[in-house]
């Protein structure tokens, strides 16, 4: 069976403009975790590819990755005109990877069910965190116009809609409070327009405040508590919940949500992903469970060093004895039919 995977996070487009590269150039070859050929090789169709406002114009150097970096305190606010940059650059590499016929920006069902079968990837355009929006919610729209369909209201840290969970082992996302006013009027306006609400950096108050606004319950990069209590995972009271209002969660393959260990070391095992998702399977239930991989942003697992290895992470599954079937539904099946489904009620 070939591998297909739709992927439901990547940080591709702040690795590229982190790194003052020619995108195109760049996303034409092998360097870092999303790219064409490892793509191609992988057999990844399709993706959230995130816009993500830093601190500041770098990029994340993987390789001598120091877990004590994610121990620390929740940064402050980030200036609205300092996101709007980063955000801006990132959303017109988007569209210049678009017109070199790289990635295609899907804004609607057709499109996405027919690129995921051909050429190029499909891009689901997504905003990590909220900063870059002010409180007349203008750039949402200019976002809009732009493809963006999928926005997480936010990153690690506060913005004037709702509060991020810190990086933090031991304890689980409720860590502050939830939507701001603000906040609630900006996922009644994504509702509106037909923009997936993403809920992985919420904290947990926010995530049931975005569950009051009647959207399926979406986080997008997010793993089980049970498995490793961290913020950034997910408690079964939050899977089972995704599972009843019809959402998805996306298994993260960033090495500090999957194990204690990699805190230390930075480092977890493939088999780490497997337990993952059969917990995750075993609340939310087989539609509601999919993958959102942290390519390009986070570490990951041994053996799997980019896109390209996606395969294995298939056959651990089928090592595992998760059935084809099940196993269709987690790489992309799940995805492609949650999308058709968001898409269809906007349209
Ligand atoms: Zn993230």
């Amino acid at each position: 069976m070939d591998t297909l995977v739709f992927d439901g996070h990547n940080d591709v487009l702040s690795r590229l403009w982190g790194g003052m590269v020619d995108p195109v150039a760049e996303f034409a070859g092998t360097n870092g975790h999303v790219n064409v050929p490892n793509c191609a090789k992988g057999g990844m169709k399709a993706g959230f590819f995130a816009i993500y406002s830093p601190m500041n114009r770098a990029v994340f150097d993987f390789a001598n990755f120091d877990p004590a970096i994610f121990d620390m305190p929740m940064p402050p606010m980030l200036d609205e005109g300092v996101a709007l940059t980063s955000a801006i650059g990132q959303a017109a590499i988007a569209r210049k990877l678009h017109d070199a016929g790289q990635i295609e920006i899907v804004t609607d069902a057709p499109s996405l069910a027919r690129t995921f079968i051909a050429d190029p990837i499909a891009c689901i355009l997504h905003l990590e965190g909220a900063d870059c929006i002010g409180p007349d919610l203008l750039a949402l729209d200019a976002l809009y116009a732009l493809g963006l369909r999928s926005l997480g209201i936010v990153w690690s840290r506060p913005t004037i809609f709702g509060d991020g969970v810190p990086f933090g082992l031991g304890r689980d996302g409720d860590t502050g409070p939830g939507l701001t006013d603000d906040g609630k009027r900006l996922v009644a306006c994504c509702k509106e327009l037909g923009i997936v609400v993403d809920t992985s950096h919420l904290t947990m108050k926010g995530f049931w405040d975005v569950a009051e606004a009647g959207v399926p319950l979406v986080a997008t990069h997010s793993n089980a508590c049970a498995v490793l209590n961290t913020t950034r995972n997910l408690t079964d009271d939050q899977l089972r919940l995704i599972g009843e209002t019809g959402g998805i969660a996306g298994l993260n393959f960033g090495t500090i949500f999957l194990t204690v260990e990699a805190w230390k070391t930075g480092k977890a095992p493939l088999d780490a992903c497997i337990k993952h998702l059969a917990h995750m399977v075993e609340i939310a239930g087989e539609d509601h469970v999919a993958i959102g991989s942290d390519f390009d942003g986070a570490p990951l697992p041994d053996g799997m060093n980019s896109a390209a290895d996606l395969p294995k992470l298939v056959q651990a599954m089928t090592d595992a004895g998760f059935g084809q079937t099940l196993i269709a539904k987690i790489t992309h099946e799940n995805w492609l039919a949650h999308l058709g489904r968001h898409f269809d009620n906007k349209t």
